[in-house]
């Protein structure tokens, strides 16, 4: 059994994600101490739970210590069947990171599978669902995984009540190298809104208006049906013949509109002045596939904590050492051996 300090490196919820996923992929059984011992609420929180439960269901594995609040769990994996899956998030808790624990080991399995996932599609700290469709998912089908997801019905945190649906068909993935951008292929900037003055998003594309040279057509608001609401999410997208960043700025109560078009402004500024393929999230959620797929490579900005971590704990379970190369220019070249 792998035994993992949840406290080392950037210490939360993705290195318990991570390992259940890799305790599934490797059939090696897990125990994780001091969970998210680095947060101010330390321990499993309810959207952890359900990503692990996922993890359980999807690979017949059983748990010790799976409870909100939990710092010490241990997990030992099953095999993984293949099949249409349905799990909801009690709370508005991110669907996209109940994906992050599944996806692999069903792309990994020996028939297709269909998920419905249900809880919060935009989320704070979580890859909002334009993200995980547009700049994850095309890296994944690269590398040959046949992913396709649809969003159903949007859930914005604190309310949650989101659903998307994701058709994962498995094949061999080839190690592959992600090391430039290409040519610029377009911009837009997409407020959305629900459920709260339209105002709101008018003024987050006004400030996006003078921060680039993006014209009208390029920019605009999209209002979507009220009980869809409340909820309000700045998404700024960048594509580039290679690949494509989405920057967002979550609104949330007490935060200006201009204060949340700033933080997407300033996130595209960062990735607009580099030419590195994959901003920082993307980062560390490309370290597990690839690591699966027997390898591969990618540019990105500053590696983060968390994609320090993640690789930290990929080499635990499978050997592959990843290493970060700062290259003239500042941007890191990442190898996963
Ligand atoms: P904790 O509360 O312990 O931080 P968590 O499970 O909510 O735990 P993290 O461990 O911080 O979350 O992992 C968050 C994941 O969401 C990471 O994979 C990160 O790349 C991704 N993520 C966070 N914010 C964004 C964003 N704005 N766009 C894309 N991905 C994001």
């Amino acid at each position: 059994m792998i035994v993992i300090d949840g406290a080392e490196g950037e210490g939360g919820g993705q290195v318990v994600r991570n390992a259940c996923a890799l305790s599934l992929v490797t059939g090696t059984a897990v125990r994780i101490t001091n969970i998210r011992a680095k947060r101010s609420k330390p321990g499993l929180m309810r959207q952890h739970v359900t990503a692990i439960e996922a993890a359980c269901a999807i690979g017949n594995a059983t748990c010790e210590g799976l409870v909100v609040g939990s710092c010490d769990l241990t997990f030992r994996p099953g095999r993984v069947v293949a099949g249409d899956y349905r799990f909801s998030v009690g709370t508005a808790g991110s669907t996209g990171l109940v994906l992050q624990t599944v996806l692999m080991p069903l792309l990994l399995a020996d028939a297709p599978s269909r998920l419905v996932l249900e809880g919060g599609t935009h989320n704070m700290l979580a890859p909002p669902f334009e993200f995980i469709d547009r700049c994850f998912l095309p890296v994944v089908r690269r590398m040959g995984g046949q992913v396709e997801a649809r969003l159903i019905r949007h859930g914005f945190y604190p309310r949650g009540g989101g659903r998307i649906e994701v058709d994962i068909t498995p094949g061999s993935l080839q190690p592959i190298a992600c090391l430039t951008r290409g040519a610029p292929v377009s911009v837009s900037a997409c407020a959305l809104i629900a459920a709260l003055p339209l105002s709101i998003a008018e003024r987050e594309i006004a400030m996006v208006r003078k921060a680039f040279d993006w014209s009208d057509r390029e920019c605009f608001v999209r209002e979507l049906p009220v009980d869809q609401g409340p909820g309000n999410i700045l998404l700024l997208e960048a594509r580039f013949e290679q690949a494509t960043e989405i920057v967002s700025g979550f609104a949330q109560l007490g935060v200006t509109a201009e204060r949340v078009a700033k933080t997407a402004i300033g996130r595209m500024r960062g990735y607009l002045a580099c030419d590195a393929f994959a901003g920082p999230y993307l980062a560390d959620q490309l370290l597990l596939p690839m690591a699966l797929a027997g390898g591969g490579a990618f540019t990105t900005v500053k590696p983060s904590e968390h994609a320090r971590t993640a690789a930290a704990v990929i080499e635990r379970f499978t050997g592959r050492r990843t290493r970060f190369v700062q290259q003239a220019g500042g941007t890191h070249a990442v190898t996963i051996a």
